[in-house]
């Protein structure tokens, strides 16, 4: 016998262990909706009239993230764009890039893209190379950077991140193994604007991935399975995460009382991001010393600080 949709009846699609419930499509999508809602009010993610930035990279979590946002922004009087970072690496950016066009395209999100080879002259794999430094660790400056400048230059009251729950506790653990306690204090749901930089909120905070990924393909929404060719095949986080979800197959809904535990005492463990005290000397973002993060790697790996550049390619985009 096939299992029943808990609510109508239907043929279901997917089993809710925590919430113990089957699911047809249309309930569970409406299930992960009514999540995300649930953690947009609760944690105060967004207000009426806010300007929200969705960060997409052209996967499941966050075409899953920008298809919730949609439909929550007519609900919540928000008003919602995305912003894609072409990275520059050979198939895979391209395939991310056409995913996220479409996936706008379908939703009706205007959006820009922010390409790192029309910044600085160079993919990200040429950019880490010369900088002499590990391809993921420049992806997430480089990233941060872009997004930010762009959230500045649109004048977003936040950005929107498409981590889920697997996502943010595999990294939280692996740093309180590591004693990395000051990173907790950042992988709350959100933390607040300061000075030049714009506030981030992660309206996935206590979705899975599985169901971000079957949200994602039940809605049709467009996405890319293509796997970044930088990705580990083993990581501390991978353990972690494999370790995670063999206890949440014996308890269901343990992750979500860590994510929800991890929400209450992340501040406890340091400031979270906050604005740095100069504004750097070559393109005015926050900035430690006198020239920022990004102004330091680009001197290093091109022999010129790129920031003024970026903030007028970001400008033209947005
Ligand atoms: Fe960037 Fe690819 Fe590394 Fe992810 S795996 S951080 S996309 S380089
Ligand atoms: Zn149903
Ligand atoms: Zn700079």
């Amino acid at each position: 016998m096939h299992a029943r949709c808990s609510v109508c009846g239907e043929p279901a699609v997917a089993r809710v262990e925590y919430a113990r419930k089957w699911l047809c499509g249309a309930h569970f999508a409406g299930y992960v909706e009514g999540k995300v809602l649930g953690a947009l009010e609760r944690y105060r993610l967004v207000e009426r009239g806010w300007r929200v930035l969705a960060a997409v990279s052209g996967g499941a979590d966050s075409a899953a993230m920008l298809g919730v946002l949609a439909k929550a922004s007519v609900a919540l009087g928000f008003r919602l764009a995305a912003v894609h970072v072409d990275l520059g690496i050979e198939g895979f950016s391209e395939a991310s890039r056409r995913a996220v066009e479409e996936l706008c395209g379908s939703l009706g999100v205007p959006f820009a893209v922010v390409s790192l080879p029309e910044v600085a002259g160079v993919g990200l794999p040429e950019l880490a190379r010369r900088a002499r430094r590990p391809v993921c660790s420049v992806c997430g400056a480089v990233k941060r950077y872009l997004v930010n400048v762009a959230a500045a230059e649109a004048g977003a009251d936040v950005v929107a991140l498409g981590h889920h729950a697997d996502d943010l506790l595999a990294y939280a653990v692996k740093n309180f193994l590591f004693q990395r306690l000051p990173e907790l204090a950042k992988l709350g749901p959100k933390t607040e604007s300061t000075g030049g930089l714009v506030g981030r909120v992660r309206p996935l905070y206590e979705v899975y991935k599985s169901e971000a990924s079957l949200y994602a393909r039940l809605s049709g929404l467009p996405f890319t399975e293509e796997r970044c060719p930088y990705s580990p095949n083993r990581s501390v986080e991978g353990e972690v995460r494999a370790f995670l979800d063999s206890v949440e197959a014996r308890r269901p809904g343990f992750k979500i009382s860590l994510a929800r535990g991890l929400a209450r005492n992340a501040g406890l463990w340091g400031q979270g991001p906050r604005s740095p005290p100069r504004a750097c000397r070559v393109c005015g973002a926050p900035s430690e010393g006198e020239l920022c993060s990004f102004c330091r790697l680009t001197l290093k790996a091109l022999g010129r600080p790129m920031g003024d550049v970026a903030r007028e390619k970001v400008r033209e985009a947005v």
